[in-house]
């Protein structure tokens, strides 16, 4: 199979992007330096190399530095294989199913009800909402409108993604959720 350089790329623009988000999962009181502080680095010309610092010997050295596919040449395949780690696409079923039991465990009553229903995702973005995402519970018929708090009438929405539900609407109109 021919993987061109755009392919490659593209790989390194979403493991980056799996990486931060999964930065920010695993470290919901952190601001945004902080998280860059402790696992995106420079090194030489390149920066936001990911990885994790290691002090010893008096100099410091990035640990489990993630190698770019772009630089991978392309007749290697090899992978690397370490236990259970987050950083690691193949891993990522097992964390997300640690995460979903985590979550599953967190949630009571009704909103575990939806969630379930919902099979754990956001019905405005389909991505899963995960323990630590901030969540809003959105009536589907706005109250204003005669919308009750019936299991049928509820739907539980990240944040972020529930503010532009919201934000897309007229006052006079239903939400497209
Ligand atoms: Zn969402």
């Amino acid at each position: 199979m021919f993987a061109g350089c755009c392919t490659y790329y593209k790989v390194d623009s979403e493991i980056w992007q799996g990486l931060w988000k999964w930065a920010r999962r695993r470290h919901p009181m952190k601001n945004t330096q902080w998280i860059k502080n402790r696992y995106f680095h420079r090194e030489g010309s390149r920066n936001w190399v990911f990885g994790i610092k290691e002090s010893g010997g008096g100099r410091t050295v990035i640990r489990s530095k993630l190698i770019k596919a772009a630089d991978t040449p392309i007749r290697r395949h090899t992978k690397i294989k370490a236990a259970a780690n987050p950083f690691d696409r193949d891993w990522e079923p097992y964390f997300e199913a640690r995460e979903t039991a985590a979550m599953k465990k967190s949630l009571i009553g009704r909103v575990k009800t939806l969630w379930e229903t919902q099979d754990g995702k956001c019905p405005a973005c389909n991505q899963q909402i995960r323990k630590g995402d901030e969540w809003h519970v959105h009536h589907k018929i706005p109250k204003y409108l005669g919308g009750d708090d019936t299991l049928t009438n509820l739907a539980i929405l990240h944040q972020n993604c529930h503010r532009q539900v919201h934000a897309k609407y007229k006052i006079d109109e239903l939400p497209a959720l």
